[in-house]
């Protein structure tokens, strides 16, 4: 009984704190202490680059003046924002260090570094009091963060939140194009230091800001780069940044549900070790500020409603402010839908923070130029009432402005209402261990039985990364799971649900208006790994695991991202969802270092068997053991007891000693037998392997490289430059890989226009970061037909050519797949979906391993059809429908005055078939391809009513059924084309082994085949 009397206490207290905050917020003007002297030059300077009087604000008109801590014009020889002054990330971890020598309210910390092994530092700013308890508050931060600490108790709760202080976490330029941030958190910084207006010095006594200045630190210093090269060459078209980051370009902004960026864990590391409140995130690309905090529907509907609510009281709140200063062009809402939990700032609201983003309008670079808007962007709507000019000269400076204004306007209303949102990071904090009890569900189970162990412990790891809790179940456990649609599997040896299941209880008040799905039991084996829900950071581990829906006929038809991530799925690892609150009692232990697949040589001899189950640490193991002579068997077979399966791993003389180091190391069974099984194999080398990018984009192919490293998997990076040259491909390279390009066949053979001058990408004194990863001294010139030329005599000499989606289309339009073709979607909607695939032929090398569905991503395509005509559609007739004549529709129309004859039965064809050749055709059959040149479908997409596993799916019957994998032999050689895109963002795992065995088996493609004329 007591417990609804201190609720109530606690949400009156917060009501009252709230009401004071209120109250003192009336009182405290924004803008300078009359008292404190400005800095007059640097305001005059200020004045001069704003263009015009309202693109400015009380808060940033001015710059106070300190007597002893440098402003940013020590380092930037100008004021941030100045035109024509990009700094390095070198120079403004230089001004903030000088910062923290001269102010007692600043302190630097490095968080971290690069793929290329730049520093990432976070800068945190509060008063000298507020600095020095850092850590005792960190401490009580950690005890709201996670409410199991303090027992749940509400009245310990409300202790800890009076004693607290938030921390509000600022991010800058993840995009390197987007330059405006690092100078604008400059000036913020010391702003935040040495302002003595009221309205400052209470963000400073109440909050710790916290600021990464720059994001994509690799990214920055070649946007410098490129934007100095500018400089010195005025009138010439520049470069264009190809390389962001080390690996991908905009995409590292949907890196949070994959983890695979060192950006991302550094973010995330420092704003969970933090316990920060917000994660506030800057980009530049729509004027003049765009809070896209709020955004559109549909949200993520694993987020709590809190959160929601939140979000619109600080947007709303920022709108309103910056509304008051007359600033132009500042709105929320929009068009964002806020459903994918892959961009940075969502690491905040899957984390029991409060995610913010900013879009403000950055000139890629520091130029002061006129801008001229599109309609779409001035026009006046009921969530822009005052919007941006269709005309006006914008600066870097403005930029800047708005930037800071808008910060300094959050942070002051963050400042003052500290206890709220302390208390809402308690609730939501508290909310998310409840969960097994409210919402559910009650934890994720990984069986300890699932055949791809690697590729288990790898989505493990990914959650511990996340920041959730791992435990292993310490003896066997059944639970009430639900029931698999088509009655239970034989896999699961349970008793038929007859006894009265224990019902998945809900104390929520009110019964669901769903139907309770039906369960059933299920045993999982000891060792199965179990993802707790009743953990703080319970919510990303749902988002992650969960499977999504998004509705054809929702309203918000302009999505943004990806609809559907389920890693399970996409990561081919048995990942089962259950609600059974019996499952958080099951005798358990918590793992308390990274999740590891055990890896040992099993049994005695000295021939060793590795199971393939397309687990990737298959190939890492080929490629590290490089002198280690293998054989792939062709067929499945018994040996030692166990089962192989077909493509598994023979190896007749290695080192044991070396063999159980890398089986321990990587997680790899090996099996010790006396002899060899007797089974067909074919020998696997290690394979050379180039990976081909085109100077225009390097975004999708930059997933590819990262996995390939990621594995250890060697290749040369080559572009289309290199390939157009190179008429002996095939000496140098076993296999070319060209990843999804995002560009048009066109634009692939032809590159850039010619006309202009050159663009030079490679490293000079000028451009100290250019080049490294590849260099040219000219961007323009693409593949070209020399280059198709060269690719096609690769194939034809034996070398495998790989290509995906819209690589793949350049494959088919430009001849080198006889007899595939590309049909164009007219209703097509899978955006960013993961879709079931169904095997066609598992004796194809490229299908080793896998079961028999594998769920897959998907982003529309293309959709291929097979033919055994060069020109790729011959052979299929149009269904026959009956001709006007006598009968019901079914019946055969009949000639008068003679005998009726029945016309002959054709042959049928499934989808993903070729339709077989009519005696007619073969009577001269110039177009028909040979049986061993017809290409090979190893995978499918599913029927249509099982196509959708996760994400959005309309018009799914245009590709249901049609082929997903396609192996063409070309000459000596194969051309592999997917229609999925097997290597994205990290989150497709359980697809790498598809390009993995077409890597290994590149000489072998033909395995298994059957060349019957059919
Ligand atoms: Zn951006």
């Amino acid at each position: 009984m007591t417990q609804p009397f201190l609720l109530r206490l606690s949400v009156t207290s917060v009501l009252l704190l709230v009401a004071a905050a209120t109250a003192a917020f009336g009182q405290i003007k924004p803008g300078r202490d009359p008292k404190q002297p400005i800095d007059e030059q640097y305001t005059r300077k200020i004045r001069e680059y704003t263009t015009e009087t309202f693109f400015n604000s009380p808060l940033t008109d001015y710059l106070p003046a300190s007597p002893n801590v440098p402003t940013p014009k020590s380092v930037l020889g100008d004021v941030a924002g100045a035109p024509g002054k990009l700094p390095y990330s070198a120079e403004v971890y230089r001004y903030m260090r000088l910062l923290e020598r001269a102010s007692p309210r600043v302190k630097v910390f490095s968080i971290g570094t690069t793929e290329e092994g730049r520093e990432m530092i976070a800068v945190a700013v509060a008063s000298e009091t507020l600095l020095a308890k850092l850590d005792e508050n960190r401490a009580r931060l950690a005890k709201l963060g996670d409410p199991r600490t303090i027992r749940m108790d509400e009245a310990e709760a409300d202790r800890l939140v009076t004693a607290s202080f938030p921390v509000y976490y600022i991010t800058g330029t993840i995009h390197s194009p987007e330059t405006g941030s690092p100078t604008a958190l400059m000036e913020l910084a010391y702003r935040l230091a040495v302002d003595e207006s009221p309205y400052v010095k209470q963000i400073r006594d109440n909050v710790v800001t916290l600021i990464t200045p720059v994001v994509e630190v690799d990214g920055r210093d070649r946007m410098v780069d490129v934007y100095n090269w500018h400089l010195a060459n005025p009138g010439a078209n520049w470069p264009s940044l190809v390389y962001w980051g080390h690996y991908v370009a905009h995409d590292n902004n949907r890196d949070a549900i994959g983890l695979s960026l060192k950006l991302t864990r550094n973010v995330l590391n420092t704003f969970t070790g933090w316990k920060a409140q917000v994660l506030h995130d800057l980009h530049e690309s729509v004027p003049y500020l765009y809070d896209n905090t709020i955004g559109d529907g549909p949200y993520n509907a694993w987020v709590d409603p809190i959160l929601t609510d939140e979000w619109q009281l600080v947007g709303w709140n920022n709108v309103s402010e910056m509304t008051k200063f007359g600033m132009p062009g500042v709105f929320a809402h929009g068009n964002f839908d806020t459903w994918s939990p892959g961009y940075l700032m969502f690491i905040a609201a899957t984390h029991n923070g409060i995610s913010r983003l900013y879009e403000t309008f950055g000139n890629a670079g520091a130029d002061t130029v006129e801008r001229t808007l599109s309609a779409d962007d001035y026009s006046r709507t009921w969530y822009r009432q005052n919007p941006p000019l269709p005309r006006a000269k914008w600066s870097q400076r403005n930029n800047n402005n708005y930037q800071q204004t808008g910060l300094l306007t959050s942070l002051h209303y963050f400042s003052n209402n500290t206890k709220l949102f302390l208390k809402n990071f308690y609730l939501k904090s508290k909310r998310s261990i409840d969960k097994p009890k409210n919402e559910g569900p009650a934890a994720y189970v990984f069986p300890a039985d699932d055949p791809r162990p690697g590729g288990q412990a790898d989505l493990l790891r990914l959650i511990q990364a996340q920041g959730c809790e791992v435990h292993r179940a310490t003896a066997p456990f059944t639970v009430m799971v639900k029931a698999k649609k088509n009655g239970a599997k034989k896999e699961t040896p349970s008793p038929a649900p007859s006894a009265s299941p224990t019902p998945s209880s809900s104390p929520s008040p009110a019964a669901s208006p769903t139907p309770t799905p039906k369960t059933e039991q299920r045993q999982f084996p000891a060792g199965s790994y179990i993802v707790r829900m009743d953990q703080p950071y319970s919510r990303i581990a749902d988002a992650l695991l969960d499977h999504q829906y998004w509705a054809p006929n929702d309203p918000q038809q302009d999505v943004y991202d990806d609809t559907g991530w389920t890693l399970g799925e996409l990561g081919n690892v048995q990942v089962v969802r259950v609600t059974d609150v019996k499952t958080l009692t099951v005798p358990m232990e918590r793992i308390t270092s990274e999740v590891r697949a055990p890896g040992a040589i099993n049994g005695n001899g000295s021939v060793y068997l590795i199971n393939h189950t397309a687990d990737n640490t298959l190939a890492t193991l080929r490629y590290r053991l490089k002198e280690v002579a293998m054989e792939a068997a062709e067929e499945p077979f018994e040996a030692a007891g166990r089962k192989f399966n077909r493509g598994s791993l023979i190896i007749r003389k290695a080192s044991a000693n070396e063999l159980q180091r890398a089986a321990t190391e990587l997680g790899v069974q090996i099996h010790a037998v006396e002899a060899a099984p007797i089974v067909k194999t074919h020998a696997i080398g290690a394979p050379r392997v180039a990976l081909m990018h085109t100077w225009m984009d390097t975004q999708d192919e930059g997933w590819w490289r990262l996995a390939l490293d990621q594995m250890k998997i060697p290749f040369s990076y080559i572009s289309t430059q290199d390939v157009a040259k190179d008429s002996d491909l095939r000496s140098k390279y076993d296999v070319i890989i060209f990843a999804p390009v995002g560009r048009g066949t066109e634009a692939i053979i032809n590159g850039m226009p010619m006309w202009g001058n050159a663009l030079p990408w490679k490293t000079t004194t000028l451009t100290p970061n250019l080049g490294k990863i590849d260099s040219t001294d000219d961007m323009r010139p693409g593949l070209g037909y020399s280059g198709l030329m060269n690719l096609q005599k690769f194939t034809r000499e034996g070398g495998l050519f790989i290509g995906t989606m819209d690589t793949a289309e350049l494959a088919v339009s430009t001849g080198f797949t006889p007899g595939l073709s590309i049909t164009r979607s007219t209703r097509l909607k899978a955006i960013g979906a993961v879709l079931r695939s169904k095997v066609v032929d598992d004796k194809s090398p490229i299908a080793y391993g896998y079961p028999e569905a594998v769920s897959i991503y998907c982003f529309n395509g293309p959709i291929f059809g097979v033919s055994n005509f060069a020109s790729g559609r011959g052979g299929r007739p149009r269904r026959e429908q009956r001709a006007t004549g006598r009968g019901t529709t079914d019946d055969p129309d009949t000639v008068q005055g003679r005998v009726p004859v029945e016309a002959p039965e054709l042959p049928t064809a499934e989808a993903w078939e070729a339709y077989p050749v009519l005696p007619e055709q073969r009577r001269n059959g110039i177009n028909i391809i040979p049986v061993e040149f017809r290409p090979r479908v190893i995978f499918r997409y599913a029927d249509s009513k099982d196509l959708l596993v996760s994400g959005l799916l309309d018009g799914g019957d245009e590709i249901a059924q049609r082929p997903m994998i396609v192996d063409v032999p070309t000459g000596k050689g194969h051309v592999v084309l997917f229609s999925n895109n097997p290597m994205w963002r990290g989150q497709t795992k359980g697809s790498y082994s598809f390009v993995l065995n077409a890597i290994l088996n590149f000489d072998n493609l033909n395995a298994g085949r059957k060349l019957e004329e059919k």
